[in-house]
């Protein structure tokens, strides 16, 4: 018997209506990602029950003995995937990482080097709403105008003229591998921490498909619920030297109990990490994503730097006429799930994008490959082209519906 249907039956009807959303649609949103039952059985586990503020054999509360085998599991295979000298598993997201990591290094009104918002950067490399805008100095670098692609030299002349106290790398919307060995001469040049946000490569640097930030930079963070394939949340890899201050920053610094039936998730999805299968997959999430932007790739439609080495692309649309925003509403009709998304030197504002960013970490899980990122590809295309002809979207949407009929979810 299922609980929920008996004692909620509106949110039992949410559960199962969000079912087969995710068993019709194609899910190309580049963030995400569709998690084992295993990772899905801890997570809603009675370890939900248990308070446990402080770390393995240093809790405040009694109670803890299973709990802190759980969160040990999870440091020590981090620490195993990234070849890290010390983990914190225990931020609730990765904005609280990021959070940490800045609150432990940095005091208010110190500079700090990012990848620029509207170039690829995450809200926590400096949006001016976001904590890490208000409280610190950001200096925004971005891609140059011609490749699209990191333009180190200017990171270099932004380094030398600002002395930041700390150089951000890592981005939400950046196709092409980070140098980071490039990134550590930088920081070194002017005695600046380096902090990588690998969130959305962090499943491809685990599979060895990315280079590994891990000693290159003193500070990495990352979400586990992208390409790592776990449960939502964050956790950060740091050196040894700096592993009392973070820990301290995490808590009591900004966060309270930590979720243990997410850490004993997160240990569960480091386990599948650790696997040959994951690798494949990883391999196999690269190759769909250059499959998919080689049949994307038209005469009105663009690929920003011009293709991908990782997970994901930025799409151009200016040429079709259509707008992100506009995109992936027509999209949604088709059942196909993406997000607007800015380009580099984007003259339309946020809300609107001449961009969308296609993703292929959910759709590999399910187990498509090539043949299906071809199939995919005509999709998309046939919709952004008949975005006002409701009848043709239905119709794209009937045959997405048939296609993701032979993948089911796990
Ligand atoms: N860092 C990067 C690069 C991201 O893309 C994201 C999420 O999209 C985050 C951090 C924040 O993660 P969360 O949404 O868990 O706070």
């Amino acid at each position: 018997t299922i609980a929920v249907y008996d004692s909620d039956p509106e949110i039992y009807a949410v559960m199962k209506k969000e079912d087969v959303r995710q068993q019709e649609n194609l899910e190309l949103i580049a963030s995400e990602n569709i998690v084992s039952k295993a990772v899905r059985e801890v997570s809603g586990s009675r370890l939900t029950n248990k308070y446990a503020e402080g770390y393995p054999a240093k809790r405040w509360y009694n109670g803890c003995e299973w709990v802190d085998e759980a969160e040990r599991l999870a440091i020590d295979r981090a620490k195993e995937l990234f070849g890290a000298e010390h983990a914190n598993v225990q931020p609730h997201h990765g904005s609280g990482a990021n959070m940490a990591v800045y609150y432990a290094m940095l005091n208010p009104g110190d500079t700090i080097l990012a990848m620029s918002l509207a170039e690829g950067g995450h809200l926590t490399h400096g949006h001016p709403m976001n904590f890490s805008g208000r409280f610190f100095e950001i200096v925004p670098y971005g891609v140059d105008k011609e490749t699209e692609q990191i333009d180190y030299d200017k990171v270099q002349a932004l380094a030398d003229e600002h002395k930041p106290k700390m150089i951000v790398a890592g981005a939400s919307a950046y196709s092409r591998i980070i140098d980071f060995k490039r990134l550590r001469k930088i920081a070194d040049s002017c005695g600046a921490y380096l902090m990588v946000d690998m969130a959305h490569i962090a499943g491809l640097v685990a599979a060895g498909c990315h280079p590994n930030p891990v000693p290159y930079a003193e500070f990495v963070t990352t979400t586990t619920h992208k390409t790592l394939r776990g449960p939502r949340g964050g956790m950060i890899l740091c050196r040894e030297k700096f592993a009392a201050d973070i820990d301290k920053q995490v808590f009591p610094g900004i966060q309270g109990g930590p979720l243990m039936h997410t850490i004993a998730a997160k240990a569960v999805c480091f386990h599948e990490d650790l696997q040959p299968s994951f690798k494949t997959y990883q391999q196999q999430v690269v190759k769909n994503a250059q499959a998919l932007a080689a049949a994307l790739e038209d005469d009105d439609i663009r690929l920003v730097s011009g293709g991908t080495d990782n997970h994901l692309m930025l799409v151009d649309l200016t040429k079709t006429g259509v707008t992100g925003k506009d995109a992936a509403i027509a999209l949604d009709k088709a059942a196909i799930t993406v997000n607007k998304n800015a380009i580099p030197f984007d003259t339309k504002s946020p809300f609107v994008t001449s961009g969308i960013r296609i993703g292929t970490p959910a759709v590999t899980t399910r187990g498509m490959k090539e043949e299906e990122m071809v199939k995919i590809a005509n999709f998309i295309k046939r919709a952004i082209r008949n975005a006002d002809d409701d009848a043709v979207l239905a119709q794209i949407k009937e045959e997405v519906i048939a296609l993701t009929a032979a993948f089911p979810i796990p």
